[in-house]
């Protein structure tokens, strides 16, 4: 499917990829002005947490999880202090809570061991922690600062695919060609702007192409 919209961009004459993505990036930020990370935090443990809380479940279920959690944990070692089955049942309602404990249990011992207790910055050793993958260390980068690369979730993926910006479907290949045509600047707000347009206009089953202000730079219209 992505293949045939990179295609068709190029077949109803709507420009390259790195023609388009300029004008996709600006009316994206005027029309999704508040497009930011929904997760709430006060520190950087705190942001890591709740990214990992945030796999497989939404934002505002872990919104709705995390203030008492936040409340009871305030560092590394208060996440190892208490037994495995009381952090279980403090984030149960995120589901996959056993996997989640284990993998929150297993950073914060490296955080302490490895990182003085401190969230590191730097993609590579983000993606060292148990349970964090490229996509958690990509959001947690970004959120602190030092976008090192793009964020790739599923709104990401199928509005690229949409664009046709890509005709990849594994993230990481998705991630590599949005870095070649999007400035580093915009690494951080990019997939913000693209998440809020999935969530707000470009939905998974029924896109609302007449609302949206990408129409006419978008391959995948429904409306042509
Ligand atoms: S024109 Fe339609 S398919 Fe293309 S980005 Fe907009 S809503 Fe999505």
């Amino acid at each position: 499917m992505a293949r045939s919209y990179v295609r068709e961009a190029r077949r109803r004459g709507l420009g390259r990829r790195r023609e388009r993505i300029g004008s996709i990036i600006e009316r994206l930020a005027t029309e999704h002005a508040d497009a930011e990370i929904a997760l709430r935090f006060r520190s950087d443990l705190e942001l890591l947490v709740s990214v990992m809380l945030s796999a497989q479940t939404t934002d505002v279920n872990v919104n709705r999880v995390t203030p008492a959690l936040f409340e009871k944990y305030h560092s590394a070692e208060d996440y190892l202090a208490v037994p495995v089955d009381e952090l279980e049942r403090d984030i149960y309602a995120t589901g996959f809570f056993r996997q989640k404990a284990k993998a929150i249990r297993g950073t914060m011992r490296m955080l302490i061991e490895e990182f003085d207790g401190q969230v590191p910055g730097r993609l590579e050793d983000l993606v060292k922690l148990p349970g964090v993958a490229r996509k958690t260390a990509n959001v947690v980068a970004a959120e602190l600062g030092h976008a090192q690369g793009v964020v790739v979730d599923t709104h990401v993926r199928r509005l690229s695919q949409r664009l046709g910006l890509t005709r990849n479907h594994d993230p990481v290949k998705i991630e590599r060609d949005l870095q070649r045509i999007v400035s580093r600047a915009d690494w951080a707000r990019f997939p913000h702007l693209l998440i809020w347009h999935g969530r707000r206009v470009c939905d998974a089953r029924r896109p609302r192409c007449e609302e949206c202000v990408l129409e006419d730079l978008c391959p995948a219209s429904r409306l042509r």
